[in-house]
């Protein structure tokens, strides 16, 4: 009997729940039942609406984020609740404070079902939000090709680009998304094409710390990219991969012919920025090989103490290789490899910005989405800064982006993505990636 009671009431029960706690931060039920994916309790709530005299009013109504009950239905990947509230009347084409449509975040989320419902309902696939990011970029940088592929199937131009000038397979490369890579290059995107400051997708491929290989090789084998095309400041992949210290990107540049003798129009070669960086292990790969401490053989015949490796040298511009012993190595690709990958790609992208930032169910937050994250409402988040705080270093633009590994939400896109940016502004420390956060 109880049980038959709970099958009875259960649902309505949850509903109830839901809605005085959204009611209790300021939304509407209809928000709380298309974050939390529970189709019949939108159409209940549309009946109800119509029955007042408010027909489709709850569906217009927006959250702090500027999101209506159908952003949130996309973001969580609810289709049949989307439907539903398509069905009532639900604009897709509403855009919320960082411009972004419900496909945009549907793309974002990787959800391909959502994407393709989206489409269906005439969903716009061409649409810039506040960074001129269209949904097919959002699915680049997240690396969902099979959004890609709805998408771009849809019409959607493959070599659009953001304001920053930057394409989705320039992203996609930024974030080691080797399969969004390929997938991009064989739908025709241009591997060549530099954003604002110059950098081509292989330039940016010699960021993200997984994935590098790939997306390197990828990029190298498509047709106009070049090992030697340099950015606005006369510098080469390379000097990238050594600026952010990232090994591999240097072994497979170098693997693949590239001049690690290269000076920049400001003089230095690969090997000095990174000496300048303070990465040690990729100036032991950058320097060449006669300049290298021979490995001690297993004989030792007449082997002295062995010295620490390089304290001596002197790098063809003249700095001085002595200074290196106290700086931090590159950081270690394994602690990284998790964490890092995980929120750039993959199901817990949505951890990140994902369900935690929209629904009040979600029940999964992963520890770098900590201060990033904010709740249903979006009223705070760990740190006590709104997500409506401007970003620390241009005071202009609002901060959209997590660092990694610090976790600080600190810095808007233009900020983070600019290739100066190596320094949390918070906490100081190094500046591995950036994810770009969707408030929903
Ligand atoms: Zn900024
Ligand atoms: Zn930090």
């Amino acid at each position: 009997m109880g049980q038959c009671v709970s099958a009875a009431y259960g649902p309505d029960y949850e509903a109830a729940e839901r809605a005085a706690k959204a009611r209790a931060q300021g939304l509407t039920p209809m928000h709380a039942a298309a974050a939390a994916g529970d189709a019949q309790a939108v159409l209940r709530l549309g009946e109800e609406e119509e029955k007042l005299g408010w027909p489709g009013r709850s569906l217009k109504a927006t959250n702090i984020h500027g999101s209506t009950p159908l952003h949130l239905a996309a973001f969580n990947g609810h289709v049949a609740t989307a439907r539903a509230l398509i069905a009532l009347g639900s604009s897709v084409a509403a855009v919320n404070k960082q411009g972004l449509t419900p496909l945009h975040l549907a793309a974002a989320q990787q959800h391909a079902l959502m994407v393709h419902a989206l489409l269906l309902a005439g969903a716009q696939h061409n649409v810039k939000d506040t960074q001129g990011w269209t949904p097919l970029h959002c699915s680049a940088a997240f690396g969902s090709t099979q959004c890609i592929d709805l998408l771009t199937e849809a019409g959607a131009a493959v070599d659009e680009p953001a304001f920053d000038g930057r394409t989705p397979l320039a992203l996609a490369a930024m974030n080691g998304e080797e399969k969004a890579v390929r997938v991009l290059l064989a739908l025709g995107a241009s591997g060549a094409t530099p954003d604002n400051e110059g950098a081509t997708p292989l330039h940016l491929a010699c960021k993200p710390w997984k994935g590098q290989e790939g997306c390197i090789a990828a990029l190298l084998d498509a047709e106009g990219v070049e090992l030697a095309a340099t950015d606005r400041m006369g510098q080469v992949a390379l000097h990238y991969a050594a600026r952010f210290g990232n090994s591999p990107a240097i072994r497979a540049l170098l693997g693949a012919g590239a001049d690690a003798t290269y000076i920049d129009l400001q003089g230095h070669t690969p090997l000095d920025v990174a000496l300048e960086a303070g990465h040690q292990g990729a100036v032991e790969v950058l320097l060449p090989p006669e300049d290298k401490t021979p490995t001690p053989p297993h004989s030792s015949i007449g082997a002295g103490p062995r010295t620490p490796q390089a304290s001596h040298a002197v790098t063809p511009s003249g700095i001085s290789l002595d200074n290196l012993s106290t700086t931090p190595s590159a950081p270690p690709l394994l602690d990284l490899a998790g964490p890092s990958s995980s929120i750039m790609a993959g199901p817990s992208s949505s951890s990140l910005a994902g369900p935690s930032s929209s629904s009040m169910a979600g029940p999964s937050s992963s520890s770098m989405a900590g201060p990033s994250s904010s709740s249903m409402a979006g009223t705070s988040n760990g740190s006590g800064n709104s997500s409506s705080d401007l970003c620390v270093v241009c005071l202009d633009n609002p901060r959209q982006t997590v660092l990694v590994p610090c976790g600080h939400r600190a810095l808007c896109t233009s900020c983070a993505y600019a290739q100066r940016s190596r320094h949390c502004p918070i906490c100081r420390s190094n500046i591995l990636s950036c994810v770009r956060v969707f408030d929903a």
